[in-house]
């Protein structure tokens, strides 16, 4: 049957939990809303490769939001609390605040945040997605250097304008991270002027590993700067002292400036895996779930759907493939080669 979502904590703490065969509950969703992005980073949809003859997600194909928060209903019965919309781009799919509205009336959803290049972002959004209940938000932004950053977006899009997007996500109440990916020879020089500008806001930074999802972005290892490095640097010019993680499953490992200026996180999927707490499932725009950043094969949601599957097969399904779960890709990197066919995009099921 499907499940409702126990709704106090106690009843949370009490529900039987689906463990993955790594002893891994599921507790987040992310979920891509599109393929489509008006960027083309270089290290994420790449001009060469993601030009006019690339085949997207027809409007048909994709999920629409009801059918999101169907499964997403499940995935909270499952102990999913947190979601994640991402993309491609996601606020260029329409009315997106109706979809963060019914997420947020799902019982057992504790928060609900947002990844976006912020190009969208005006005043108006961000004030209607923050009624609608979004509360936290991520906004990419690798350099403030206006010819790297431009460069990296490789639209032309001006740093300045992210800037502003920022100003405004504030002054609707969002609380805000900066994604900044590092990519040797690219924009390593702005590692130290963008902690310099977000020390001392509420903001904080999180510096990414240029990682090798997907098989589009000719990534290579020399091109990753580590977490290391990236600490080197900073802790030249300000000493930092490690930040306790907040949560089970958290990405980022947290630093904070001695100084009392703010802290900064490191995600180091490259240089220091963090598989064993991995507790993150994942949903394409076409409604394929993955249970791995790295996955090469998706489980196919929307023909179950459509086919006119109930919620307690919905519940059934999500509960079968989580606990068949074994994904430690990032751990594996070294050593193996994914089995099974090309990886997913990184643009195709979000970061
Ligand atoms: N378009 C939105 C954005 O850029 O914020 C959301 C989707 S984007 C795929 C999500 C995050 O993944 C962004 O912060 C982006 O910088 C990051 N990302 C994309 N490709 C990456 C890669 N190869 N390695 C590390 N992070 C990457
Ligand atoms: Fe678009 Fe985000 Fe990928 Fe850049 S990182 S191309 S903004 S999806
Ligand atoms: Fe999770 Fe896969 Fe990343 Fe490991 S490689 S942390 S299992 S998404």
């Amino acid at each position: 049957m499907a499940k409702e979502h126990p709704r106090s904590p106690a009843e949370m703490a009490a529900a039987p939990q689906v463990l993955d065969t790594l002893h891994r509950p599921v507790r987040d969703l992310r979920i891509s809303v599109t393929d489509h992005c008006n960027f083309r980073c270089v290290y994420c949809m790449p001009k060469a490769v993601f030009g006019t003859r690339y085949h997207f997600v027809g409007h048909d194909g994709l999920l629409q939001f009801g059918e999101i928060e169907r499964i997403a209903r499940q995935f909270a019965a499952l102990g999913v609390t947190k979601i994640r919309l991402t993309g491609g781009e996601p606020l260029l799919r329409p009315r997106l605040e109706d979809l963060v509205a019914r997420l947020a009336a799902i019982p057992g959803i504790e928060d609900i945040a947002l990844t976006t290049n912020a190009s969208m972002l005006s005043p108006e959004k961000a004030a209607a997605l923050r009624k609608a209940g979004l509360r936290r938000i991520n906004i990419s932004l690798d350099a403030l250097d206006e010819d790297v950053f431009q460069r990296m977006n490789d639209v032309g899009f001006p740093a300045s304008r992210v800037l502003q997007a920022i100003d405004d996500a504030a002054a609707a109440d969002l609380r805000i991270k900066i994604n900044m990916v590092v990519r040797r020879g690219l924009n390593d020089t702005e590692i130290v002027p963008m902690a310099e500008r977000f020390r001392g806001t509420q903001h904080v930074l999180r510096y990414i590993e240029y990682m090798d999802v997907g098989n589009l972005n000719g990534w290579k290892l020399e091109e990753v700067v580590t977490a290391k490095e990236i600490l080197g640097a900073l802790g030249e010019r300000w000493p930092l002292e490690p930040v306790k993680a907040q949560r089970y499953g958290d990405v980022a490992t947290r630093y904070r400036y001695v100084d009392g200026q703010g802290e900064i996180g490191v995600i180091s999927s490259i240089s220091q895996p963090f598989c064993g707490s991995c507790t993150r499932a994942r949903l394409s725009p076409e409604g394929q779930l993955f249970t791995c950043l790295f996955g090469t094969r998706g489980h196919d949601l929307r023909a179950l759907l459509r086919d006119g599957g109930t919620d307690e097969t919905l519940y059934e399904t999500l509960a079968g493939i989580w606990r068949a779960r074994d994904d430690r890709y990032s751990e594996l990197r070294a050593t193996a080669v994914p089995q099974g066919g090309q990886k997913v995009e990184m643009f195709h099921i979000g970061g």
